[in-house]
């Protein structure tokens, strides 16, 4: 009686909590991805890394013939369709926008059959729910290993999915101490976990649940609240190197969730191991929950950043991807300003990229003597050298 009690309570949550409205973007400056040109010039070697956001928590990183995954999510379901699934089960994914998304999405980024790792930061329906169903049909990423935590391997198991999936419990900085890094099999990209956490989603309440499996998952998931479980959630970042076992050529961190003080913050031993942090990306979703206004400056303030990427950012519940993003809900066009506002107080040096779905972003490496095209801005931020190849930078606009 207490759990449809509580499955209750959460549902109206969700409803009174989620069920605003998502708002326009106007005033912000979107980065609706690098121009035709160059990425028809997209250079096969080493020397620039391209960056396409695919929605919610998911992205393909693309450097030479190294491609890296960050889970997707397309189907993206309704408010409405979240509470009667929270009630009685039954969620399922959306086949046909899953491939209309992938299926863009690589018609602007390129080919993803070659993707060598796929990275999973936690288990919520909205990072895993796809991305289990695309493994399992083997039409995407057919090889690429898949990295997360002992719940997302419970859970990938019901998909059949376990010889495929590593934890990475195992390797993972937890509490600044030394991790370790898990290289692909040519050995040119290396992975290096951090112990996050996930903020809350509304009134400082997690509306899905936040539990761990400890055994497989002996049926697909389908209740988006309670089976979907976030288990432990992870950072990650990924060295793309120029060579196999070489120096790095970009360093990536991710996180799909905003993280609490003083979790998921890069190690020591990575920020004297001598190379910067060339991209970060932050999520926006939800980040006002984290208490005492610290997100994302303690994490940018550890990695310091060239450019910063703002994730999780666009409306989620019921979205098309081939269709103009609105703000996310709760969040708003308040709530994103002060998320760009607060960026620009702790990496004034940092560009930042508020970037469309399915929209490539191109950078080059730091001290490059490559064309440089203008950058976008999210908003304006101090002049620095235009190094990101897309679209002209425009300084009107503060999206209050
Ligand atoms: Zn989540």
């Amino acid at each position: 009686m207490r759990r449809v009690w509580m499955a209750l309570v959460m549902s109206l949550s969700s409803v009174w909590g989620l069920g605003g409205c998502a708002a326009p973007t106007h005033g912000f400056k979107l980065y609706a991805g690098a121009p035709e040109d160059a990425l028809a010039s997209r250079p096969t070697e080493g020397d620039s890394l391209q960056v396409t956001y695919l929605g919610v928590g998911g992205y393909v990183l693309r450097h030479g013939s190294d491609v890296v995954v960050l889970a997707p999510s397309f189907s993206n379901p309704g408010i409405p369709s979240l509470v009667v699934h929270g009630l009685f089960g039954g969620l399922k994914w959306e086949p046909d926008q899953v491939k209309a998304c992938m299926t863009r999405a690589e018609q602007l980024a390129g080919s993803t059959q070659n993707a060598s790792l796929l990275l999973v930061g936690h288990s919520h329906y909205d990072h895993l729910m796809d991305t289990a169903e695309m493994l399992q049909s083997g039409q995407w990423f057919p090889n690429a290993r898949i990295l997360g935590s002992a719940t997302t391997g419970h859970l990938l198991a019901s998909f059949g999915l376990s010889t495929r999936f590593e934890e990475v419990t195992k390797a993972a900085s937890r509490n600044g101490k030394p991790g370790g890094w898990i290289p692909n099999d040519a050995g040119t990209v290396r992975v290096y976990p951090i112990v996050s956490d996930h903020s809350p989603h509304f009134m400082h309440l997690k509306l899905l649940s936040a539990a761990r499996l400890t055994e497989d998952a002996t049926k697909k998931p389908s209740n988006p609240r309670s089976d979907w479980l976030e288990g432990e959630t992870y950072a990650y970042v990924v060295d793309f190197l120029r060579e196999k076992d070489g120096p790095v050529a970009f360093r990536l961190y991710y996180e799909d969730a905003a993280s609490s003080p003083s979790v998921g913050l890069i190690p020591d031993d990575l920020t004297q191991d001598g190379h910067r942090v060339d991209v970060s990306i932050t999520c926006v979703g939800a980040y006002e929950q984290i208490p005492s206004s610290l997100y994302p400056q303690e994490v940018l303030a550890g990695t310091h950043p060239r450019y910063v990427i703002l994730g999780h950012w666009e409306d989620f519940f019921g979205n098309d991807c081939l269709k103009p993003p609105s703000i996310v809900r709760m969040t708003g066009r308040k709530g994103l300003s002060r998320f760009i506002r607060r960026v620009g107080e702790v990496t004034p040096e940092s560009r930042c990229v508020l970037p469309v779905p399915l929209a490539p972003t191109m950078f080059i490496p730091e001290g490059s003597d490559a064309p440089a095209r203008s950058g976008p801005a999210c908003l304006p931020v101090p002049p620095v050298e235009d190094v990101v190849w897309g679209a002209p930078v425009t300084t009107s606009g503060t999206g209050n």
